[in-house]
């Protein structure tokens, strides 16, 4: 990417969408294309998946241990999510900001909404909307991960998962995997490019001023 200079302030790029709206494919995506985008790799009491790796996608804890976690105040927002426990430690994102790295958050509107409050400067909020219910169940069925009673709860709480999509930054509709990735990684490239982040331009221009032409 062409903007590297330093020191800057690192991007808090947050995803946010119903389980099914293709969030995670984007995101990993984006991961892969970018190397320096470090993932927050969410804890969770939720049990782990055909094909996850603990460590790659959650670190996967018992409640005992989220509940210590908390106590501890190691988060920096946890959520209850489909009757599970979600939390984004806090430490990773501390050391990351402190060295101006991006951090990719994949989390629900309830984590976006309290790591926008916690670093308002720092985040930058996208919302990724279904085409349509319809589509996001045969998305979930699909992906054949999760149990027909589970995939009906989480169709069924999409709706209120979209209402809070007003207090983004940014909305796509993903109907088009390709052109949502393309938008998504527009976003990223313009939120990295902000003044406010790019802490190395009043030096560089001063520089410039002095210059003798
Ligand atoms: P899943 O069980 O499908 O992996 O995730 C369920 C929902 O929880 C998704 O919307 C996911 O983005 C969200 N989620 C994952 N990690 C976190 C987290 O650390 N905090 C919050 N608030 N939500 C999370």
């Amino acid at each position: 990417m062409s903007n590297n200079r330093t020191p800057r302030r690192g991007v808090l790029l947050i995803v946010a969408s119903p389980s099914g709206a293709g969030k995670t494919s984007l995101c990993r995506r984006l991961m892969a294309d970018h190397k320096a985008l470090e993932l927050s790799v969410s804890m969770t009491t939720r049990g782990i998946r055909p094909g996850e790796v603990d460590g790659r996608d959650y670190h996967f804890v018992t409640h005992e241990e989220f509940q210590r976690l908390i106590d501890a105040d190691a988060f920096l927002e946890w959520a209850d999510v489909h009757g599970n426990r979600y939390g984004s430690p806090a430490a990773p994102v501390e050391r990351a900001l402190a060295e101006g790295r991006d951090v990719l958050f994949d989390i629900d509107w309830q984590g976006a909404r309290d790591v926008a409050a916690k670093c308002p400067g720092d985040a930058a909020r996208v919302f990724i909307l279904p085409p349509s219910l319809e589509e996001l169940r045969r998305r979930l069925v699909t992906r054949s991960q999760d149990a027909e009673d589970v995939i009906e709860r989480r169709v069924a709480n999409a709706k209120g998962e979209i209402e809070h999509c007003d207090d983004f930054d940014y909305v796509l509709v993903n109907e088009d995997f390709d052109r949502s990735y393309a938008e998504l990684a527009h976003i990223y490239h313009a939120e990295r490019s902000r003044r406010h982040r790019n802490l190395w331009v009043d030096a560089y221009k001063q520089a410039l001023l002095k210059e003798v032409v």
